[in-house]
């Protein structure tokens, strides 16, 4: 014992060397850390999406699939599924110009829209966010066997009779001869995708796919004002995808390897080794209206294209006012040509206007219906509208 007595003498704070006080701060790190600045970890109850958010950013509505908002979570009890930063980051190149023209056709043209649905509603509301992808780097050794195909020509003659004499066509046709292959393989691939999300092939087939020349280091920078979806498919879970790619890719490169123009029943024994996951960030807008029932509707725009997809939703409400004007104006003319009939009782020259005013009061009482039932079928279809830039 150092204090010969065995008294114990109380510390105060502010007696303790600086150097641990310090030492006690810094004790609370988070794996939010690593992504290089202050974010703020929020999921959606309905996507069961989960983003990391700059923490001046608003969490409504959901930027992914429009629930009211986002629910913030702890970082330090909530653990995704994966949650490392990513290596490599695909900018944003669409343009304003084209993205504001983007939004404006695809505002326009919609008579019913609903009063949300407005070009600067929907510029004001755009929101950067990244979404995550794998590529996946492996050496590949395989043993392959399959078929592969060649084209070739074979020269028939048809003989026809015409104008009272025989005539010898040549008839020319491709056909293809198949022959087995087998081989070893053993080669590097880089750069293999692979979903990091669940609705990956459903958003690539909305928006297109992705140029990845453009692909730079990722910096904390790039999540100032995005957004990012955090992987829902951690390596393990999509590398049966991953594996189907690099078969696919390996068997492309038998078929030039055999100077074949097909191949086909490809089957392969093949080991991967020396895996490297890449996270890539993907970049996408999204922006949103609200429908008649306030009812969030999202829009998502391509980052790099501006490739426009979205739901168009028809205003019920204008719909009924439109068929209470002309229902209203089919009651004016119907009004009328009684009036009309019964002048005709004392002037029979007026029966034929009445007569004529209630065949209008009908055509146009018919006409009062077609508001509402173009709304209801642009409704009912969903109303997806895909724009191309
Ligand atoms: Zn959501």
């Amino acid at each position: 014992m150092s204090h010969g007595s065995g008294i114990a003498i109380p510390i105060s704070d502010s007696q303790l060397p600086i150097s641990e006080t310090v030492m006690l701060d810094t004790i609370t790190t988070t794996w939010t850390d690593a992504w290089g600045q202050a974010l703020t970890l929020a999921g959606c109850c309905r996507c069961n999406g989960v983003f990391l958010l700059p923490t001046e950013r608003s969490l409504t509505p959901c930027p992914y699939c429009g629930q009211d908002s986002l629910e913030v979570m702890d970082t330090a009890v909530d653990r995704p599924v994966y949650t490392q930063p990513p290596e490599l980051t695909l900018p944003f190149t669409a343009s304003q110009p084209v993205l504001h023209a983007q939004i404006t056709q695809f505002v326009q043209k919609n008579w019913l829209a609903p009063a949300d649905l407005t070009p600067a509603n929907l510029i004001g509301r755009l929101q950067p966010l990244y979404l995550p992808l794998w590529l996946v780097d492996a050496a590949v050794q395989a043993q392959w066997q399959a078929d592969v195909g060649y084209n070739y020509q074979v020269v028939s003659h048809r003989e026809q009779f015409q104008n009272g004499q025989w005539r010898t066509q040549e008839v020319r046709e491709t056909r293809v001869r198949w022959e087995p292959r087998l081989g070893t393989l053993r080669r590097r691939y880089d750069n293999q995708m692979a979903p990091a999300l669940e609705e990956q092939q459903q958003l690539e087939q909305m928006l297109g796919a992705y140029q990845l020349q453009g692909k730079r280091p990722y910096h904390p920078h790039d999540l100032r004002q995005a957004a990012a979806h955090l992987p829902n498919r951690p390596p393990a879970d999509a590398w049966p995808e991953a594996r189907e790619g690099l078969k696919t890719a390996a068997m492309e490169e038998c078929r030039q390897a055999a100077a074949a123009d097909y191949i086909r029943e490809f089957r392969w024994a093949a080991d991967f080794r020396d895996q490297n996951w890449t996270q890539l960030l993907l970049p996408l807008y999204t922006t949103f209206y609200q429908d008649d029932d306030n009812q969030v509707r999202l829009v998502y725009l391509h980052g790099q294209t501006g490739r426009l997809h979205g739901q168009r939703r028809a205003s019920m409400q204008k719909a009924r006012r439109w068929a209470m004007m002309i229902g209203g104006t089919a009651v004016v003319i119907f009004v009328l040509s009684l009036l009309l009939a019964v002048g005709g009782y004392l002037q029979k020259a007026l029966l034929p206007w009445a007569a004529a005013a209630l065949v209008m009061a009908l055509l146009v009482g018919v006409t009062a219906v077609l508001p509402l039932l173009i709304a209801w079928r642009v409704n009912r279809e969903s109303g997806v509208v895909s724009l191309a830039s």
